[in-house]
């Protein structure tokens, strides 16, 4: 009864130990055939304490160093030195004293002075195992203390021969898979030996490791005053504890906004920024910026612009969100009057909103039946691939749009309504409204921009007559004044109630 209860409470350790060190790498957590062995030094640091951790790190070994206290408040740097470079530093009572001949408040008082050099070394929220001067445990020891015991399996009595071939000899006959060495770094034959042993025993396959790490993978889960002789394989033999790979920092989403102004002439839409900026509907200082998106403060002014609108008279946004003297208060006030794009029905324009491409579509389209632009005959059925993702609200306006070639799909056949116009786009847009409303006069402006039209001293002058855009000086249309009663209500509250709509649904 008792057998199987250790075995199935073995089993269960190692299977949470599997479990919890499954996120670091599950395969280096499999049983392995790997022959471990830990090399324990006492009493040190001493004055071959450093040569020792030299000839540890060229072998790669991680030996375990019990300290006398009195020895570690002498070097701290070393036991510095040993935590940095991946030993276990444990306690050996502050001087040595035997501690099965001392009071429970004895024993506990010369292992808290020596785990405070510890402590300032390793950090001090580690458990330092203890290994009791001349391994001398008794009940009162294993209960005073708040870390296992660690004994020893092999003892070559170095500090009896103080001669490197006795210890060699004595180890090599009889060490095993699971042991725990014991030496003493304060002789230097002992550090002589242990670098002959360790070389001797690496060439028979084994691996030497911490004493906590010597009974992690052979399934231990070590517990407070229990005394540790070695680790045997008893059917758990872990891999070592793989650091996980870091991460890899994941690339930065490029900004789709951002653009090399350098390469302006590579960009798509550079012709009709030529064209827009040459026409003065976008502005031609600094830079275009042709992937950012265009709001609809911006919007506003292009539209006004390109409608050549007179906006002297318009001080006044007449929206809480838009300064007076904002660059696009005069539009916003002037499209609001002429009733093609109002704002958001609360006072509100939202300059700053980014507009999409069913927005877009939308103002552009009523701003079209504003100025008489409206395209002759039967508007088609919408028959991009994600015409059921455009907005109930702006299927008319996305309609008429590609109908009259302003706006098109892309060139998979979607027209992607949710995405956001850029400022090249809407310069691409601008100019095929140009040519749309007036292809005479578009014809023109490309001749003059290619210079094949000789431009007089006068510079420019309009043609009469040929624009198919109404012309605001005359027709009064797009330079509706501030002070004119007429606005078209009926407009505005469509365009506010659409962008209301569709304001709640982007929150
Ligand atoms: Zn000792």
């Amino acid at each position: 009864m008792k057998r199987i209860f250790k075995k199935t409470a073995v089993f269960i350790i190692a299977a949470v130990i599997l479990l919890t060190a499954l996120p670091f790498c599950a395969s280096a957590e499999k049983n392995g055939d790997y022959k471990l062995i830990a090399i324990t030094f006492d009493d040190g640091p001493g004055a071959y304490t450093e040569e020792l951790l030299d000839a540890l790190a060229e072998r790669g070994v991680k030996a375990t160093f019990f300290l006398v206290g009195s020895n570690a408040k002498r070097y701290p740097e070393l036991l510095e030195r040993m935590v940095a470079e991946g030993h276990q530093i444990g306690n050996h009572s502050y001087n040595h004293e035997n501690l099965a001949k001392l009071s429970t408040a004895k024993i506990q008082e010369t292992l808290a002075n020596c785990r405070k050099y510890l402590a300032a070394a390793g950090g001090d929220d580690v458990t330092y195992y203890i290994r009791p001067p001349y391994g001398s445990v008794n009940s009162t020891v294993k209960a005073a203390v708040d870390a296992p015991l660690i004994n020893w399996s092999v003892d070559p009595e170095d500090w009896k021969y103080r001669n490197t071939d006795t210890v060699v000899n004595n180890i090599m006959g009889a060490a095993k898979d699971g042991d725990i060495i014991l030496l003493h770094d304060i002789y230097k034959t002992s550090v002589d030996a242990a670098k002959i042993v360790i070389d001797k025993l690496q060439a028979k396959g084994f691996e030497f490791v911490t004493v906590s790490e010597l009974l992690r993978r052979r399934g231990i889960e070590p517990e407070a005053g229990k005394v540790y002789f070695y680790a045997r394989n008893n059917g758990v033999n872990l891999g070592p504890l793989v650091e996980p790979e870091p991460e890899p920092e994941p690339e930065p989403e490029p900004d789709p906004e951002e653009f090399d102004e350098s390469l302006l002439e590579q960009h798509p839409a550079y012709p009709a920024i030529q064209y827009t900026r040459y026409k003065g509907i976008f502005s031609a200082e600094g830079d275009f910026l042709p992937n950012k998106y265009m709001d609809r403060g911006l919007y506003v002014t292009v539209l006004g612009k390109f409608a050549r609108a007179d906006v002297s008279g318009f001080t006044e946004s007449g929206f809480t969100d838009v300064p007076n003297d904002s660059y696009c208060a005069p539009y916003a006030a002037w499209a609001s009057k002429t009733g093609f794009m109002g704002g958001y029905g609360d006072g509100l324009f939202g300059p700053g909103d980014n507009v999409t491409r069913e927005q877009l579509s939308t103002i552009m389209c009523r701003y079209l039946e504003t100025f008489d632009l409206l395209p002759k005959g039967d508007i088609p059925e919408l028959t991009y691939t994600d015409a059921d993702k455009i907005s109930e609200w702006a299927k008319n306006g996305v309609a008429v749009c590609s109908y009259a070639g302003l706006l098109m799909g892309r060139d998979d056949g979607s027209f992607d309504p949710q995405g956001y116009a850029t400022r090249g786009q809407c310069a691409i847009i601008m100019e095929r409204l140009a040519k749309y409303s007036d292809p005479v006069g578009y014809a023109r402006d490309i001749a003059i921009m290619k210079g094949e039209t000789p431009i007089g001293p006068e510079g420019f002058e309009e043609p009469e007559g040929v624009s198919a855009m109404p012309d605001p000086s005359k027709e009064g249309n797009a330079n509706i004044s501030a002070s004119d009663g007429v606005t078209t209500v009926a407009g505005i509250a469509l365009t506010a109630a659409v962008f209301a709509t569709d304001r709640k649904k982007k929150k």
